[in-house]
């Protein structure tokens, strides 16, 4: 018998109950493999239809263009966080910084390079929010960088923030790739780590516009090289095998039965709004870390009256059978990180046990 908890992890996170499932029924033996996924070559004729049904359902779930290349890599984000401007940082580029990992990001390879700058940073508010447009920030720079949504924060860009043209706009979308229909043409390069919405942990999933290719220097390392994912179609070396598998199916899951990114979008607003509400008519019982327009759809967070009822609040709540409630070490508070795969039964769950919590508290 299994016996899981409703696991709000900000990451790796919860994934789909059919697809672990589906992974724990053939891992022994891949269908027609006569051994587990775990033990096949990456050039097997097997592993072979995985890496392109995993890279088909990602095209026909984002509505990729034919003149986008989708990439799987390892390092997690951080590597991107160097990788992008050693491919694309001719002269200058620009980040705006919505969150800790944009802070993080803008801080990394990025401006110890040179010519990259922030452009926008909503630290002196504490990052409540994001700016109501892009448009104009670009002018002049080889590319823009976003976080699309702000895990540690639970700040998010609403549908639709991405400017129309300007200079190719670069996004960190760990935490939300794939819980909501995205423009796809409007970015030069997309990357997420695959642990919250995609997969496990291990891979990173790049979508990149192939004219940018052309611009990548001389010099750089080959592991590091765009161009050497692409040329050799993600199998350069040996690439992370199980979590591209588990992608695979993943995707599917969204597909075959979830009915893809707008389904999925449907959900997630409704599992937010369950949160948001309760937080909204609690009096200021519950107060809200993100300013109305940035909220998050993938990490609520919010803070009680003080530090100690918070505490138990995550303990009661873990009694509960409802675990990682607490916020991040760095900024405290509650997050309820509720991705794809927490389905809307763990944040009914969750929205009771907060109305329990607060009418029991003097
Ligand atoms: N960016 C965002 C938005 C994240 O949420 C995270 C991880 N939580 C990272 C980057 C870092 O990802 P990784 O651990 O895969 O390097």
């Amino acid at each position: 018998m299994v016996d899981r908890v409703w696991n709000f992890s900000p990451g790796p996170g919860a994934l789909p109950l059919p697809v672990l499932e589906r992974v724990r029924d053939e891992l022994l033996e891949y269908p027609g493999a006569g051994a587990s996924i775990l033990e096949i070559s990456h050039r097997s004729p097997a592993f072979e239809r995985v890496i392109e049904e995993a890279e088909a359902n990602l095209r026909d779930l984002l509505h990729i263009p034919s003149t986008y290349r989708v990439l799987f890599l390892q390092g997690g984000a951080s590597l991107q966080f160097s990788m992008v401007p050693m491919n694309l940082l001719l002269e200058s580029a620009g980040y705006v910084v919505t969150g800790s990992w944009g802070k993080k990001n803008a801080h990394a390879e990025a401006i110890h390079r040179g010519g990259a700058r922030t452009v926008r940073d909503g630290g002196e508010t504490g990052y409540t929010e994001v700016p109501t447009s892009l448009d104009g920030l670009a002018d002049g720079l080889d590319y823009l960088h976003v976080t699309s949504n702000e895990t540690i924060e639970g700040v998010e860009f609403p549908l639709g923030f991405e400017p129309a043209d300007g200079p190719p706009l670069v996004c960190d979308a760990s935490s939300d790739l794939l819980s909501r229909p995205i423009p796809v043409e409007r970015y030069g390069l997309l990357y997420a780590g695959a642990q919250k919405n995609a997969g496990p942990a291990g891979l990173t999933i790049v979508v990149l516009r192939a004219d940018l290719l052309e611009r990548i220097p001389r010099g750089v390392p080959t592991m590091l090289d765009y161009r050497t994912y692409v040329e050799h179609r993600s199998l350069y070396n040996t690439p992370p095998v199980f979590a591209i598998y588990v992608l695979m199916l993943v995707t599917r899951w969204l597909r075959d039965e979830i009915g893809g990114l707008d389904a999925m979008a449907e959900r997630n607003r409704e599992k937010a709004s369950l949160l948001y509400d309760e937080i909204d008519g609690s009096n200021g019982f519950y107060r809200g870390h993100a300013a109305e327009t940035g909220r998050s759809r993938m990490n609520v967070t919010f803070r009680l009256p003080d530090e100690a009822m918070e505490k138990e609040f995550v303990a009661r709540a873990a009694d509960e059978g409802m675990v990682e409630l607490a916020g991040h070490r760095s900024v405290g508070g509650i997050r309820a990180s509720i991705y794809n795969a927490v389905p809307v039964e763990a944040v009914r769950a969750l929205r009771s046990f907060m109305e329990r919590f607060r009418t029991a508290t003097p």
